[in-house]
């Protein structure tokens, strides 16, 4: 059975480390690493995770694999000292109520760890998809064949599936049910420690949602680097905004929450995520179209938390692997 992966984010990981024992897998990633939203972006000799902060882990599923040997080394819990921050206000001190995990050394290394030996073809944008007899033939951008499969699982945000998939796809209704909103997200490289009573906050009443320093995380590497995520609501209102006004928007709204002294700013960087947050997911584990041997999973199905995104890929796994056993 060859099933063809678009997407190598956790979710597309997570169906694709869960399905080897049944089927030939082959991911298209359209980027130059896995993870997606999962990321680390290195800028000069700094180190960003620019994406996703921490994940949780109340699946069992999630658990178990965490447990995994093959996996410790790659995860550990991060408690920084967390606050609550508004511009002109009281700074109140804030607690995690479970443990919060990151990647180690940085957030790829979770993904990293599940693509092991898959088999991934990087910088491969897939374009189209088109019936050939009872196979399913994938083109990229430029028109190029990228091989026959029974079938294709799309591992990407919902609007994205939706423009590939279309209506070749019986369950193209639900997948427009799913909404997600931008945010962008600053990466500040400092010289200096900054002066500041806390390791991440969360933000109120401001054009900026959360910042972290970076190195707060464990097994990070000096130089520091402190990063800003805009809210989804801003984001949303100043999506299609010259970066340059962004960056500066962003880096005032900063000043209102940290004494400028305070922060020795080197450079800076600007990610825009056009697909950030769920704002509405579909409420089922993953979509599929046996008749026509097309399935989606992500984030979107089931909540807006990499936890999320994993449970997917491995619930989708896991019905296939039962159905295709015994058909
Ligand atoms: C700024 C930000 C902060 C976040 N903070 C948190 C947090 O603190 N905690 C938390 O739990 N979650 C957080 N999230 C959400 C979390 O990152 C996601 O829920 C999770 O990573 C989604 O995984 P996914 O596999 O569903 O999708 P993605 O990670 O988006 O993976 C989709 C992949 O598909 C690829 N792709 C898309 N189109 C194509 C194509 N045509 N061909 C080939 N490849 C394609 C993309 O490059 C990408 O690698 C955050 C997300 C963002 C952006």
């Amino acid at each position: 059975m060859r099933i063809a992966v678009i997407g190598a984010g956790l979710s597309g990981l997570s169906f694709a480390h869960a399905s080897r024992p049944f089927a030939d897998i082959q991911l298209f990633e359209k980027s130059r690493g896995v993870g997606g939203r999962l990321a680390t972006r290195r800028a000069a000799d700094h180190e960003f995770d620019h994406g996703a902060q921490f994940f949780t882990c109340r699946a069992k599923s999630l658990e178990s694999l965490l447990k995994d040997d093959d996996f410790q080394s790659a995860v550990s819990e991060w408690q920084p000292k967390l606050v609550t921050l508004a511009p002109d206000s009281e700074t109140f001190k804030r607690t995690w109520f479970e443990p919060h995990y990151v990647g180690v050394p940085s957030m790829t290394a979770f993904p990293k760890r599940l693509a092991g030996d898959l088999a991934i073809s990087y910088s491969t944008q897939v374009q189209e998809i088109s019936r050939c007899g009872q196979d399913w033939q994938l083109k990229d951008k430029s028109g190029a064949e990228l091989g026959m499969f029974d079938w294709v699982v799309s591992a990407m945000p919902a609007p994205q599936v939706g423009m590939l998939f279309g209506t070749k796809f019986s369950e193209h209704r639900s997948v427009t049910e799913a909404q997600l909103s931008p945010c962008f997200a600053l990466m500040v490289a400092l010289r200096d420690r900054p002066r500041l009573n806390f390791e991440a906050a969360v933000v109120r009443q401001s054009p900026i949602s959360w910042l972290a320093i970076n190195n707060s995380k464990p097994s990070r590497s000096e130089p520091l680097g402190l990063v800003v995520h805009s809210s989804n609501a801003w984001a949303t209102a100043h999506i299609d905004e010259e970066p340059t006004v962004i960056e500066s928007q962003l880096l005032d709204a900063l000043h209102q929450l940290i004494d400028p002294d305070s922060l020795s700013i080197q450079e800076i960087h600007l990610q825009r995520w056009r697909y950030a947050k769920v704002e509405k997911a579909i409420g089922k584990a993953f979509l599929v179209d046996e008749k026509n041997r097309l399935a989606a999973v992500g984030d979107w199905c089931l909540g807006n938390r990499a936890e999320d995104a994993f449970v997917s890929g491995r619930a989708l796994a896991e019905h296939l692997g039962i159905t295709l056993n015994t058909s």
